[in-house]
């Protein structure tokens, strides 16, 4: 039988790298939630459709139809490989209903593995973003700079711009909300002996995933 995780964390993290290399490294199936929506709309189920038009009109998946999504996924994927979960679950009833599923299913979570990294690195990752308003490069202002400053090294446009939604003042209220959902998730997880964690802070991608394999296998 495979390992089964769930990865939880705050964005930025990279959560959803890990994830990704994790499985591939050791053969598990990376049940990230946007690709799972995103296949239940392609295969044009009744699913699938209920989930298109909510996206379509910008409104959170509802948490019944996420852990129906969910489940019907498992249903069709083979088990015995193992998987991390990515994305899921998000809310404290997610993880009422991935206990559920699971039970029906007759398997059980290894561990939910809690990404964390500090809330100042948070902005700092997520603040430091630009892009290049000509062509959409991305850069970062420590992470990935341009070889010249002020000057995109795809097509050397002078004008850049920051989102909105990457000023510190608006991630730290997301992060507020983030964190009065996750709270009861890694309180209901630490209770069950389940919670395994991780500090990322300062760390390379290379260094958090040599850290994971030491405590996942
Ligand atoms: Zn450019």
């Amino acid at each position: 039988m495979g390992k089964y995780y769930t990865f939880i964390g705050p964005i930025a993290a990279g959560k959803g790298t890990q994830a990704e290399i994790i499985s591939k490294k050791y053969g598990l199936l990376h049940l990230s939630t946007g690709q799972i929506f995103r296949d239940a709309i392609s295969s044009g189920s009744e699913l699938g459709q209920k989930v298109k038009v909510i996206i379509d009109s910008g409104f959170l998946v509802p948490d019944n139809l996420t852990n129906e999504i969910v489940k019907d996924m498992l249903g069709k994927i083979d088990l015995n490989k193992g998987f991390i979960l990515d994305g899921y679950p998000r809310t404290i009833n997610q993880v009422y209903a991935l206990e559920d599923i699971l039970f029906e299913f007759g398997i059980k979570l290894d561990a939910a593995v809690m990404i964390n990294i500090t809330e100042d690195e948070i902005v700092r990752r997520i603040s430091g973003r630009f892009s290049c308003a000509k062509c959409g490069q991305n850069y970062h202002k420590e992470f990935n700079k341009t070889k010249t400053e002020g000057v995109c090294d795809n097509c050397g446009s002078h004008d850049f711009i920051r989102r909105n939604d990457d000023k510190p003042e608006i991630i730290k209220t997301r992060l507020q909300h983030y964190y009065s959902e996750v709270e009861p998730i890694v309180d209901f997880y630490n209770k069950k002996k389940k919670l395994l964690e991780v500090d990322a802070s300062h760390l390379s991608i290379e260094e958090v995933t040599e850290k994971l394999e030491k405590l996942l296998f």
